[in-house]
């Protein structure tokens, strides 16, 4: 890539012309590590930055096996159907343990891939969380400018990753299953707290009797939860993504999440608030990686390593020292 990379004003032109190619060559280099690349990518989301934030973001998240691939499948073409133009990304921390990822290696969402008004885009294999969340989101900026005006971002659940995706949606859809009232205890009480949707899905067959059942005990158990300070009520509804029913009904909801969003000014705090500590992420993960990657640090944490294995070093003192040394207010060390 580095070598027949693009020119600046190709990237951009590219992706604001919606050139598919070009748009995925420009992720690629936003979330491409080499310096040689981050600089032209900071250049290019400059330039695509006016032109990006026209979309409604929705995180969709849910256990595995509980058909996340299969409902964004049928939403987007739902969605595509009504002339939106729909881009799927996915945060997927489970990449970096697992070999395939769980995301990345795709050959599902197949209808919806080979759909012209969709773009897929799979997590980039053998990333940390905060990488992917950190690229995931200027991914999301370059689609908006390549004209995508629904965003859909799947992530798999394991906590971490559902707050880093909160962080940069305007609405959150958690996918669950019927079948069981302690299945509410298996999800975090924190992610179904910053749901702004529970869809209970499989509703079909010999199953829709049993999901109109969770979907009471949800409704029910909804109402411990403290109110949210935008005055939305999560509501929980069913569907089937397999039998596509319930679906349009999801979508009207987020409409009307908007609309009232919109109108008593949350909407946009809302982004306020996340640019900034989008900010903040981007500095921890600037920091972070110059930090280990800073020849002074290797080489003073070779020394301490092995103290600090044995525990007879103070891991707190170290860590300080280490920092201190990073950002030059201790010079000399030998
Ligand atoms: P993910 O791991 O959350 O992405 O789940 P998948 O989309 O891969 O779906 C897991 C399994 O559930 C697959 O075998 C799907 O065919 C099935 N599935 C997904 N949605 C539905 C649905 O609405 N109804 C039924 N009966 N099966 C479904």
């Amino acid at each position: 890539l580095t070598k027949n990379r693009l020119s600046l004003t190709e990237y951009v032109k590219g992706v604001l012309d919606g050139d598919r190619m070009i748009l995925s060559r420009a992720i690629t280099l936003v979330e491409s590590s080499l310096p040689s690349d981050q600089l032209i990518a900071e250049k290019v989301m400059e330039g695509i930055l006016p032109y990006s934030g026209k979309s409604i973001r929705i995180g969709v998240t849910g256990v595995p096996g509980v058909g996340k691939s299969t409902f964004i499948e049928s939403f987007g073409k739902i969605l595509v159907e009504k002339g939106h133009k729909v881009a799927v990304l996915a945060v997927d921390p489970s990449s970096q343990q697992s070999h395939g990822s769980i995301l990345g290696d795709k050959t599902r969402m197949e209808n919806l891939a080979s759909d012209k008004r969709a773009y897929i885009r799979p997590s980039p294999a053998g990333s940390t969380l905060g990488g992917v969340s950190a690229r995931t989101r200027e991914g999301m900026l370059l689609c908006e400018a390549a004209g995508f005006d629904v965003i859909l971002i799947e992530t798999v659940g394991v906590g971490q990753s559902e707050i880093a995706v909160k962080g940069m949606v305007d609405f959150f859809l958690l996918l669950m299953l019927a079948g069981a009232g302690d299945e509410l205890q298996g999800i975090k009480k924190g992610i179904i707290e910053i749901s702004d949707a529970m869809v209970i899905n499989k509703a079909d067959g010999s199953n829709q009797e049993a999901a109109k059942n969770a979907r009471r005990e949800y409704a029910n158990a909804l109402h411990l939860f403290p109110a949210k300070e935008n005055g939305w009520i999560p509501p929980v509804k069913t569907c089937s993504s397999i039998y596509q029913t319930g679906l349009e009904e999801i979508w009207e909801m987020v409409v009307t999440y908007k609309q009232k969003m919109l109108v008593n000014g949350y909407w946009e705090d809302n982004r306020s608030r996340q640019r900034i500590s989008w900010l903040h992420e981007n500095i921890r993960y600037l920091f972070e990686q110059r930090f280990f990657q800073n020849e002074k640090i290797k080489n003073r944490m070779d020394q301490i390593l092995p103290e600090i294995r044995l525990g007879k070093l103070s891991v707190m003192a170290k860590a300080k020292e280490l920092v201190d040394i990073f950002t030059g207010q201790i010079k000399d060390i030998e």
